[in-house]
């Protein structure tokens, strides 16, 4: 048997961005400054960013040569023409439209289809999704099976739908009232876990029998393929894009921030298949976003897209993906620090509530550990616990969150193996000094989405 290999990037580097080399005592000052809140930091106090791997990806030579060979014509551009046959071919729909990012494709088909008294069902809404729904009136409602919200529980598929709680919501509000079901794969606001083809066809099943619309949110589209190729029956021999392909068929209705797996800093997609919807979608377009063949987009936005969309089913640059990401996480549970698991396809999940066991929840462990990531290494991360879903009660007092975790997110084709081993090795000093950590109280917090703008102090 030939020995096990490393882990290595299929690609090499032809240009360099350099990075900022910081003190420890720096970055405590910066913290200080900047209310404890890293989203508040300068790129440039960073050294390793972990915050999103939205739009934070590096693009290929090709891309880049794509971009210079690109059409910048209002109408009919040959790059535009190039993207909707990639798209088209893709997701099997009549109608594609180009976004500036994937909450525009969103704000226009949730604008339509929303309204006060309507019901969106998804495995998990993310959090522009929920926005522009309940921005209309309307309500999101999140429906994972019981068993996906046990963090180390080993399933392949936790990011699925539960069809007979999404099926009793329906009966329960009338099919007449609900507007979509959407299904975002892979599910990025549970973990970045999977959905199955099976469970696709049962909410295609559940659709039908109830004249809804489906909609598949499928930004990352492709990492959500390799999961299928590699854990469901019936798909080790499709290629990644044969399996994209027959995923995104199955709706009605795609939406993409291409900022994920379309492999660009910015753009997004619209497609559907019914003509009086994509009527109004199209009008509703040229009014906020752009013409119908650039939508708020240049031409190279749409040359880079076209490209990175092909790029993205490539078998070593999945394979890399995915099992770079699985490589911190793997390696971190093997230090003993609490991930969740089994590990996503964009990024690791860490629960800072049981690391930091002595931090109270109203003292905000998550957030601790985002600031210590940060003061101890450069790397930059965001809290998923009560600092961003926590509420009040009528007496001020904190209702937590389900979970207090922080967010390591992998840009794409950035990073290599050696800074994921340095991030790794900040967690021994994570481990070492956890007993000497304080909490946090917020000393500013705005009325909506505080996590971006709150600030704290030190307990
Ligand atoms: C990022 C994201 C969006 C929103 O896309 P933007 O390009 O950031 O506007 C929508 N849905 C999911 C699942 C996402 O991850």
């Amino acid at each position: 048997m030939k020995k096990k290999r490393t882990l290595t990037e299929p690609f090499k580097i032809k240009m360099v961005e350099p990075l900022t080399i910081t003190t420890e005592e720096f970055r405590a000052k910066r913290l200080r400054e900047v209310g404890y809140n890293p989203f508040q930091l300068h790129s440039a106090d960073v050294f390793i960013d972990l915050l999103t791997d939205s739009g934070t990806g590096a693009m290929s030579d090709r891309q880049w040569a794509g971009m210079m060979m690109a059409d910048e014509s209002y109408a009919g551009a040959r790059s535009w023409l190039k993207l909707e046959e990639v798209v088209k071919e893709l997701t099997g729909m009549p109608h594609i439209l180009p976004t500036h990012q994937g909450r525009a494709a969103e704000r226009i088909l949730y604008g339509l289809l929303g309204g006060k008294g309507k019901l969106f069902i998804s495995n998990t809404h993310f959090d522009t999704t929920r926005a522009n729904i309940e921005f209309t009136g309307a309500e999101a409602i999140d429906l994972l099976p019981e068993e996906a919200h046990d963090l180390e529980r080993d399933l392949p598929f936790k990011g699925n739908l539960d069809i007979s709680k999404a099926r009793q919501a329906i009966v329960a509000r009338g099919a007449a009232n609900v507007a979509a079901v959407i299904m975002t794969i892979t599910n990025n606001s549970s973990g970045g876990q999977p959905v199955s083809i099976a469970n696709l066809r049962a909410a295609r099943a559940l659709c039908d029998e109830f004249k809804l619309l489906l909609v598949i949110d499928g930004c990352r589209v492709a990492e959500n393929s390799y999961f299928i190729k590699h854990r469901e029956p019936g798909f080790e021999n499709k290629t990644y894009e044969e399996i994209a392909r027959e995923t995104l068929r199955l709706g009605d209705a795609f939406i993409m921030s291409a900022k994920k797996d379309g492999l660009v800093n910015i753009g997004g997609l619209l497609a559907m298949k019914d003509d009086e919807l994509n009527r109004k979608c199209t009008n509703l377009l040229i009014i906020s976003e752009g013409f119908t063949t650039y939508g708020g987009l240049s031409g190279r936005d749409l040359e880079a897209m076209s490209i990175g969309l092909k790029e993205v089913f490539d078998p070593d640059y999945l394979h890399y993906r995915i099992k770079s990401t699985e490589y911190l996480g793997s390696h971190l549970k093997a230090k003993g620090i609490p991930v969740v698991w089994p590990i996503g396809g964009h990024a690791v999940y860490v629960d800072a509530g049981k690391l930091y066991s002595k931090i109270p929840t109203d003292q905000y462990p998550g957030q601790v550990l985002v600031c210590d990531l940060y003061t101890l290494g450069g790397i930059r991360c965001v809290e998923v616990g009560s600092v961003m879903f926590g509420a009040y009660d009528a007496n001020k007092k904190l209702i937590p969150a389900k979970h207090e975790l922080i967010r390591l997110a992998i840009p794409r084709r950035v990073y290599t193996q050696s800074h994921i081993d340095y991030v790794v090795d900040v967690f021994d000093d994570i481990l070492d000094r956890r007993d000497q950590t304080k909490g946090l109280r917020i000393s500013y917090e705005p009325p909506f989405l505080r996590h971006f703008t709150a600030q704290f102090e030190p307990v």
